[in-house]
């Protein structure tokens, strides 16, 4: 019975369906968006991005950009459709969001394996092998399943989304665009702020008002996700050390670098939309607007888009997942995405292109198809499948891919070197099947 239930449409699923589906395995991809949305959530085609338009670096200096890299030589519909939906985003790969995912949609509705079921999937089958691949916002009644399932307390925890403005709402004779020391093509839109303005902006976001969190929340809040009312409260100059760090900016206007930058980057194909880069909030949407509108040159921005926080969810991976990422007490379960503890966009397509293959290889009686750390998307999966205290989650970084035998001092001609010796082996890998 070569038939597979992949619950969630996401940046997992999707990618699960596709890699499964083109194997010659028949999908039931249930995706609840059209009759539930989850507080993220807006459009019903598959694969949204929630939140940034960007999914992370795309050179090979970088772990992120490895792992696109790797993803593309396995066959990735969700990166392929990235690049081509690209927008210019300097050394990043960003895309026009509504693009990207209809690009998606529409292969997986076309193909003669997959049928979509557009509902809420409460029962967890027994008799089919099924990959979940709901999301870090799981619907409620899915979340109790699981949760049953796995004989552990569920985990939750929150991050935050950062707001998005226009364009035509940027007063550009004070704002400017140019790339952090000229690296790109000024992709990016610059607010410059002086000593006198960085305090009063300082001041005004400190004080003011949140969104109420329940306290036992309060503590879930995930580090790379902190919001910047919360980083700027950890001392007056962190900002300018982190997301408003001026460095690499020198102000066409004055020629001269300024106190403080705030960034913002294109968040659609037209380039109509722009975020805030590193303002992920949990503000209530009147202050955001009153105390994100002192920022020079946002003075009459539109904000079409509040930043939110939000709810994430994973499992315990690390006791609970081996490293097909079939669930150890259950033989016909699988996870991926970010609820098995693979952070971020890129990282959930590469736990759903696993959870995929290793599950079409079983179903065609061959052997795991099981990377090791030298590459970035093996490191991925050992790190959220080997047994750790404190398992938090994990996005792709050059901390856990192998390190080399050789020292090399230059960081990036290291990165480089990580980065070829991971694509020679994936190629080794992928010759063998
Ligand atoms: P998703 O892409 O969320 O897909 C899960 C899908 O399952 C959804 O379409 C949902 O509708 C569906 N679903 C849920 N329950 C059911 C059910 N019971 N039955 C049927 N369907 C169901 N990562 C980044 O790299 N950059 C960011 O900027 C970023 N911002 C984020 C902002 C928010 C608000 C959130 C929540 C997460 C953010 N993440 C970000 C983290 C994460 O990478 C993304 O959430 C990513 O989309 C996860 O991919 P996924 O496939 O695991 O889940």
């Amino acid at each position: 019975n070569k038939e597979v239930v992949v619950v969630g449409a996401g940046l997992a699923g999707s990618e699960a369906a596709y890699q499964l589906a083109k194997r010659g395995i028949k999908v039931k991809l249930y995706e609840m968006k059209k009759v539930k949305k989850t507080e993220a959530h807006k459009s019903d085609n598959f694969a949204e991005l929630v939140c940034s338009n960007s999914l992370g670096a795309n050179n090979l200096a970088n772990a992120s950009g490895l792992m696109k890299e790797e993803l593309r030589r396995l066959d990735s519909l969700v990166i392929k459709s990235a690049d081509n939906n690209r927008v210019p985003a300097g050394q990043a790969l960003a895309v026009d969001r509504d693009g990207f995912s209809q690009e998606i949609t529409f292969i997986l509705r076309e193909m003669e394996n997959i049928e979509i079921i557009e509902e809420e999937l409460i029962e967890i089958p027994e008799d089919k092998i099924v990959l979940i691949a709901s999301g870090p916002l799981t619907s409620e009644a899915l979340s109790k399943k699981i949760g049953e399932l796995t004989h552990s307390d569920y985990l939750y925890f929150y991050d935050a989304a950062a707001p998005i403005v226009t364009l035509e709402s940027i007063n550009m004779d004070i704002a400017y665009r140019q790339s952090r020391y000229g690296k790109g093509e000024g992709e990016y839109i610059n607010c410059p702020m002086n000593k006198e303005q960085y305090y009063t902006f300082y001041n005004a976001l400190i004080t003011a008002e949140r969104a109420p969190l329940k306290a036992f929340e309060e503590e879930k809040i995930f580090d790379a996700c902190m919001p910047v009312e919360r980083i700027a409260m950890t001392g007056e100059k962190t900002l300018v050390f982190g997301p408003l760090k001026p460095k690499g900016l020198i102000n066409p206007k004055t020629d001269k670098m300024d106190y403080a930058v705030v960034q913002l980057r294109q968040d659609d194909k037209e380039g109509k939309l722009y975020n805030i880069v590193g303002f992920q909030t949990n503000l209530k949407w009147g202050e955001q607007k009153r105390v994100f509108s002192m920022i020079p040159g946002l003075e009459n921005a539109e904000f079409i888009r509040y930043g939110v926080m939000h709810r994430n969810t994973f499992i315990n991976s690390t006791q609970l997942l081996d490293e097909t990422l079939k669930l150890k007490t259950r033989d016909n379960i699988y996870f991926a995405g970010q609820i098995t503890g693979s952070e971020g966009y890129v990282s959930s397509v590469a736990t759903g292109m696993m959870a995929a293959i290793n599950i079409a290889h079983r179903l065609e009686e061959k052997s795991s198809f099981i990377l090791d750390d030298r590459s970035s998307i093996g490191a991925m999966v050992k790190y959220i499948t080997e047994e750790k205290k404190n398992f938090q989650p994990m996005g792709p970084n050059f901390g856990i891919i192998r390190s080399l035998d050789e020292r090399i001092r230059d960081k990036k001609e290291r990165y480089n070197k990580i980065s070829s010796i991971a694509l020679e082996y994936l190629d080794i890998k992928l010759a063998e099947i």
